[in-house]
């Protein structure tokens, strides 16, 4: 099929938060085709619409957290609230003309490939066919509700973080959060003050670094904006300041990762100062093997007369309360579950079956793998953004998703010019690429003994396990030979 005329591809992405948006901009730049995006919901946001917790915020600077071709002279912080970061994303769709590609209330529930095309089905049953498929459907979306018996049985109202019932008023109430996670930790500092008891149910303690979060002024916006290279700046520094400290500790750089420890530990000598309780808040496994918390609110808050730290295992959850092992009922009027999310899910329930008949389902049935994070055998012209093993952990996920997208953007172009029908991975390269994943894996502070999200069902995590250096080198450009064209 060489040399025929270019194709004009339709292509669909699935979602309409950070990684769709940027689908929207950066293929409609590209020119390649008819670009539909289909959103879930009635707006776009991913994470930052369905996450309205109290306390919400991004803890990568903010400056960072843009799209690399967007700087924000507007931030008010240097991490700035949730809010915020939902009026940038709307923002930026204005400014580019995103929401007319976009088909809201569309939730995508099956995607069904038959030579070279791909049908899409939306829950109301209408169906459309393209030439390629984007998944931009995240991974920290789908609530994980714990197990605990007696949940159902509460009296008071109780809602997983991610889906905050703004109808509850948390004033002069006696508040029970679950968990010790990001998100439990911003809504503690966030709740202290307006509660009357706040208890902290903690299964695992957290490392947590003092970071500060100090205001923008308007002279500082001021400045930004008359002079958005101080942007760039910013951004570059941040950037940098990860790679060569945080992601070169967690993939075993042991000094580096001792570092960040003895802040950590410094944090919890200086700022707790009960005996007791600073021993219940000590962590017994490594820092960054879970995901680094950052905050220099939460141990002052955890410390006023009115919080407890619980940390007896909960038992059952009963009308009145939490009732913990040692026998002990913590009465609550509201239970927020800060439990996370299943991780590991990213585009599933939607199913999705590719050539032979093959489903995600059967391709997943053991682990979540992909080639390079972005595409998957047997799954022609279907790609991910942030699937599994991109690099995720305390990193500004939108630079991932924009090299990711530029990388997929050269495999379309080559069904674009027409050298072929479809292309998809060869197994033995994703095979290839996942067990070096595996190996190298052995060496990062994820598998060094802690429970986490980062890690699957078999203990694995869904992580990078190499330099940044090096998935911006490996996703340049593909290697050819690593992909079967379909003519
Ligand atoms: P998470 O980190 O997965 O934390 C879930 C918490 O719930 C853990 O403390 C876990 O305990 C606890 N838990 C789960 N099931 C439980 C049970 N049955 N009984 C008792 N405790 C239970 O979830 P998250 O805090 O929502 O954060 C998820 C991710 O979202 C973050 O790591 C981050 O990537 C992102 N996030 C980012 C920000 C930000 O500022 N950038 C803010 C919020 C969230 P164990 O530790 O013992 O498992």
């Amino acid at each position: 099929m060489s040399g025929a005329a270019p194709r004009r591809l339709r292509i669909a992405v699935i979602g309409a938060g950070m990684s769709g948006i940027l689908c929207g901009i950066k293929l409609r730049e590209a020119g390649l085709g008819d670009i539909v995006i289909y959103e879930k919901a009635d707006r776009i946001g991913g994470t930052w619409r369905e996450n309205r917790y109290p306390g919400l915020s991004c803890d990568v600077p903010s400056h960072s957290y843009t799209y690399s071709f967007e700087p924000n002279p507007e931030w008010s912080h240097l991490f700035s609230p949730g809010p915020e970061i939902q009026a940038y994303f709307e923002g930026v769709v204005a400014k580019y003309d995103v929401a007319t590609l976009i088909r809201f209330n569309s939730p995508i529930v099956r995607a069904d490939y038959d030579a070279g095309r791909w049908q899409l089905t939306t829950a109301d049953g209408d169906t459309d066919t393209f030439d390629v498929v984007i998944a931009a459907t995240g991974f920290l979306h789908q609530p994980a509700y714990p197990d605990i018996p007696g949940l159902d049985s509460f009296a008071g109202a109780a809602f997983h973080s991610a889906r905050w019932d703004d109808r509850v008023s948390l004033k002069d109430q006696r508040v029970g959060v679950i968990g010790t996670g990001s998100t439990a930790v911003q809504i503690t500092s966030a709740v202290i003050d307006e509660v009357s008891h706040f208890s902290l149910f903690q299964r695992t303690a957290q490392w947590v670094l003092a970071y500060p979060n100090p205001p923008y002024s308007e002279t500082d916006r001021a400045g930004f904006r008359q002079h958005p290279e101080k942007m760039r700046e910013i951004y570059h520094y941040w950037l940098n300041r990860f790679r060569d400290t945080f992601a070169r500790a967690v993939i075993g750089d042991e000094q580096e990762l001792n570092k960040i420890q003895a802040y950590c530990r410094d944090n919890l000598e200086r700022n707790v100062h009960d005996a007791d309780l600073r021993a219940r808040l000590t962590p017994d496994y490594k820092v960054a093997c879970k995901r680094l918390i950052m905050s220099d609110t939460f141990y002052p808050a955890l410390q006023r007369p009115n919080a407890s730290l619980v940390t007896a295992g909960i038992e059952r959850i009963e009308p009145r309360g939490i009732r913990t092992v040692d026998g002990q009922l913590h009465e609550l009027d509201v239970l927020v579950l800060a439990t996370g999310f299943h991780a590991h899910r990213f585009m599933q329930p939607m199913a999705v079956t590719g050539r032979n008949g093959l489903t995600l389902e059967q391709a997943w049935a053991d682990a979540a793998l992909a080639h390079r994070a972005v595409a998957l055998p047997d799954f022609p012209n279907f790609f991910m953004l942030c699937g599994p093993n991109s690099p995720i952990g305390n990193f500004s996920v939108i630079l991932i998703s924009e090299i990711q997208l530029a990388y997929v953007t050269r495999l379309i172009e080559r069904l674009r010019r027409g050298d072929c029908r479809a292309l998809v991975p060869r197994a033995a390269a994703t095979a290839d690429f996942n067990a070096a994943v595996r190996e190298a894996m052995k060496g990062t502070v994820w598998v060094s003994g802690c429970r986490s999200w980062y890690l699957d069902r078999h203990g694995n995590p869904a992580m990078w396990p190499w330099s940044f250096e090096r998935f911006v080198d490996d996703m340049q450009a593909p290697d050819w030979s690593e992909y079967e064209l379909i003519a």
